[in-house]
């Protein structure tokens, strides 16, 4: 059995070694398949991470986006919530400001004083109960109307034609009927500069000026009165102190000048009275006529004369070389503003100062001044100079009469002449009063 085994396995070894080239073939084409399949595999495995790398890459843009996404819907949600706060916010501020109109409806509304308020383009754009009742007038019938179609209402008509002349900011009377007197004042609506509107304020004032006119009325009445017997007084002490009744001993004489001298304040007293009860009811009249201002002047000063030099003020009248032409104007009244003007120098200025008074020749007027070296008077009461009654605090100190009265008429005559009067003054300086008159 051995030997045959022996003999098989040569036999085989022979065949193989036939078989052998075959087979290394066989082997090689194994071997390249195997080679291609692991190629195969590898692309495929190869492909497979790619796709996967892209997948990855997929998810991974998908995150992004995701993440960008919620980042969006997280603005978009703040933003919302933001909005929702402005919402909010504009809802209060509308609220507040429909609260403050309302506010300020209540209060046109419930306005003592009648109120008209126009748009830029001068239409009626509001108009409150009381200026309905005062003009008798319904908001329907001139809402939107413009001022200049207002004239068709007669109530309305005398306001129209003063609004029209004067244009801006003033403060004016006007009557409409015998019981109905209004001030009517105007001021433009401004917002940052820009006028978008004007106001129209209708305050009845009938009640005080009838009061006005009865005090005046009584004032007038009072100082009629009291002219006549102050006139008889007068009259009588004159004879007395004449001698007209006999002889008077120096010291009656005395008493009776001093008497006389009182009665003569009061006369001046009443008759600046009954002047500005005239100046009050417009029958203050003017009887106007060319006349030489440096003659009536000179006629005041030279009635003033004694006086200036029982105080020792040194006086001087500067008047231009070349004649001055002549004025229109009413003679009396100027007189008597020329008059008070040189009285209160004298009677402000102590003894010692001393007074000018000039005249200049103006482009077209002539302007007249008288400057002092007296008390002058309070900085912070200039502005009431030239009104009823005012007295200076430093001229009360003084204890000189007065009546307060004087500057006020001045003032008057001054501008009834279609002139200006104002003064500059310093306490305890001095100070200069000046009116100009037109030479027209
Ligand atoms: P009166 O002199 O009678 O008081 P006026 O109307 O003439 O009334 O003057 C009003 C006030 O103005 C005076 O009381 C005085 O305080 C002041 N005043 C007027 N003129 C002068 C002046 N020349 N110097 C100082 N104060 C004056």
């Amino acid at each position: 059995m051995g030997e045959k085994q022996e003999e098989f396995k040569s036999e085989e070894l022979r065949k193989g070694a036939k078989t052998l080239p075959r087979r290394d073939l066989e082997l090689t084409r194994v071997k390249e398949e195997l080679e291609r399949k692991v190629k195969e595999l590898e692309a495929a495995k190869e492909r497979e991470m790619v796709l996967r790398i892209r997948e990855i890459a997929k998810a991974a843009d998908i995150k992004r986006k995701v993440e960008q996404l919620e980042k969006k819907a997280k603005e978009l949600k703040d933003a919302r919530k933001a909005l929702l706060n402005i919402l909010e916010d504009i809802d209060e501020a509308r609220k507040k400001a429909e609260e403050e109109r309302n506010k300020t409806l209540a209060i046109i509304a419930n306005l003592t004083d009648g109120l008209l308020v126009f748009d830029s383009d001068n239409r009626v754009s509001l108009v409150n109960s009381q200026a309905e009742e005062i003009l008798g007038i319904r908001v329907e019938e001139i809402e939107g109307e413009s001022l200049a179609n207002l004239s068709r209402f007669p109530s309305l008509k005398p306001i129209v034609q003063v609004v029209k002349k004067k244009k801006k900011v003033f403060r004016e009377e006007v009557k409409l009927h015998e019981n109905l007197i209004l001030e009517i004042t105007t001021s433009p609506i401004t917002r940052e500069r820009e006028r978008i509107g004007s106001l129209l304020v209708l305050h009845d004032v009938t009640h005080e000026k009838r009061i006005e006119r009865m005090k005046t009325e009584f004032v007038s009445v009072a100082a009629h009165q009291l002219r006549t017997p102050l006139s008889a007084i007068k009259w009588s002490l004159g004879m007395i102190l004449a001698e007209d009744m006999g002889p008077l001993t120096e010291e009656q004489k005395r008493f009776l000048q001093k008497t006389y001298q009182s009665n003569e304040r009061m006369i001046n007293l009443v008759n600046d009275l009954l002047d500005v009860a005239r100046i009050e009811e417009g029958r203050y009249i003017y009887k106007p006529a060319f006349r030489d201002l440096t003659k009536i002047c000179q006629a005041v000063i030279n009635s003033h004369k004694a006086a200036i030099k029982r105080k020792k003020i040194r006086f001087e009248f500067k008047k231009p070389k070349e004649k001055l032409p002549q004025v229109k104007l009413d003679e009396e009244k100027i007189s008597l503003v020329i008059q008070n003007l040189l009285e209160n120098a004298v009677r402000y200025t102590p003894p010692g100062g001393r007074i000018v008074v000039s005249l200049k020749r103006k482009e077209k007027e002539i302007e007249f001044s008288v400057r002092d070296t007296g008390i002058g008077i309070p900085k912070e009461q200039q502005d009431r100079l030239f009104t009823k009654f005012f007295r200076g605090a430093n001229a009360v100190r003084m204890e000189t009469e007065g009546t307060g009265l004087g500057l006020f008429i001045s003032k008057n005559i001054i501008e009834a002449h279609r002139g200006k009067i104002w003064a500059e003054s310093e306490e305890n300086r001095g100070s200069v009063f000046h009116f100009s008159l037109p030479l027209t």
